[in-house]
C-alpha cells in the first residue's frame, strides 16, 4: 500500500532572501534584461547540503549536483495575447486528477518507455507533499502562486525554474496563505517517499503508479479510463 503523504498546514512565512534578489534583478521589469545574478542558486556540485528534516538526510548528498533556480523566465511579456483555454472553451475540471485533499495533477504526458512523466501539479489552499528523495532529475516551472522546500532557502513564485538535481530529498511546502499553486513537473524515475523523523522508506510515485491513478480517476469521473491513455508514449 503506497503512501502519499500530504496534509494542510497553517500559514507562516517562508525565508524569502532568494525572492528578493529575484526582484532587484529581473521581477519588476525596472532593471535591466539579463543578468547572471537571475540564477539564485549555485553552480556545479556542491557539498553535502546539510537537511533539517529529523532524520538528518542531507537536502543533496555529497558530490550531487547544486539546484538551479532561475525567477521570472515569463519577463519580457512573452505570455502577452496567449488565450490560456483555446477558443474560450472552458476546461473540464475533471482533467485534474485528486491525490489527495488539498493536492491534484493533471497529466501531459505519461513516458513509460523512458520512466518519466510531465504533469501540472495543483495545490489549493496551501499543504505539504511529504518528504521524498529523487534517485533521478526534475524540472519545474511555476505557473501559478508559489512553493519551496523546507529544506532550502529559495520560494519558486510564478515564473521560476527549479533544477532539482539526483540524489535531493526534501519536503514541498505551499504555504496556507497561497489560494492556488500551479506548477509543471518534469519528473524522471521516482519520489521515494520517506519518513521524515526515521528516514525509512514508505512509498514511492513514478510514471506507473502516477499513470494508475489516473486511470482510476478518469474511470470514476466518468470521461473513461482510455483517457489517460492518450499521454502515454
Ligand atoms: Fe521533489
Amino acid at each position: 500500500m503506497l503512501r502519499q503523504p500530504a496534509r494542510a498546514i497553517s500559514p507562516r512565512r517562508r525565508r524569502t532572501t532568494a525572492c528578493a534578489l529575484a526582484i532587484v534583478t529581473v521581477g519588476t521589469g525596472a532593471a535591466s534584461a539579463f543578468s547572471p545574478c537571475s540564477v539564485l542558486a549555485g553552480r556545479g556540485r556542491g557539498l553535502s547540503q546539510k537537511s533539517d528534516n529529523p532524520a538528518g538526510l542531507p537536502a543533496a548528498p555529497k558530490g550531487a549536483l547544486t539546484d538551479i533556480v532561475i525567477p521570472s523566465v515569463f519577463s519580457g511579456g512573452i505570455l502577452e495575447g496567449i488565450d490560456v483555454c483555446e477558443g474560450g472553451a472552458k476546461e473540464d475540471p475533471r482533467v485534474w486528477v485528486p491525490q489527495t485533499d488539498c493536492l491534484s495533477f493533471r497529466p501531459l504526458c505519461f513516458c513509460t518507455s523512458q520512466g518519466y512523466y510531465v504533469n501540472l501539479l495543483r495545490f489549493t489552499g496551501g499543504g505539504i507533499l511529504g518528504t521524498h528523495r529523487h534517485p533521478s532529475p526534475v524540472h519545474a516551472l511555476t505557473l501559478k502562486g508559489g512553493w519551496g522546500y523546507k529544506e532550502h532557502d529559495w520560494h519558486a513564485d510564478a515564473g521560476t525554474y527549479v533544477f532539482e538535481p539526483p540524489g535531493e530529498t526534501h519536503t514541498l511546502v505551499v504555504d496556507a496563505d497561497c489560494e492556488e499553486m500551479v506548477a509543471m513537473f518534469h519528473v524522471t524515475g521516482a519520489l521515494i517517499y520517506v519518513d521524515a523523523d526515521s528516514g525509512d522508506v514508505t512509498g514511492y510515485d513514478d510514471v506507473f503508479t502516477k499513470l494508475e491513478k489516473a486511470r482510476e480517476w478518469y474511470r470514476k469521473c466518468g470521461l473513461g479510463e482510455d483517457y489517460a491513455e492518450e499521454f502515454i508514449r
